[in-house]
């Protein structure tokens, strides 16, 4: 049996943070990255160095999701 295609679900335990003290929003990571960085296009409005990843457990809480298509705009809810 191979592995299933589960990127979905391997993605979602990890998510991407803007580093300003003032974003309350995470990204879905880009996964052709290798650097932490969001999967949407307000990737190019930052230096990619400025991103960090963070266990989405620990955020869903109290951040506000990324309503880009690229990452949580769609139908995610
Ligand atoms: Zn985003």
């Amino acid at each position: 049996m191979s592995q299933a295609a589960d990127v979905d679900a391997v993605e979602l335990e990890r998510v991407v943070e803007y580093r300003a003290r003032s974003s309350g929003v995470v990204h879905r990571p880009d996964p052709d990255s290798d650097e932490p960085a969001p999967a949407c296009p307000e990737a190019d409005a930052h230096d990619d160095r400025e991103y960090r990843e963070v266990a989405f457990a620990a955020i869903v809480s109290h951040r506000r999701l990324c309503q880009n298509p690229e990452c949580f705009g769609g139908d995610w809810r």
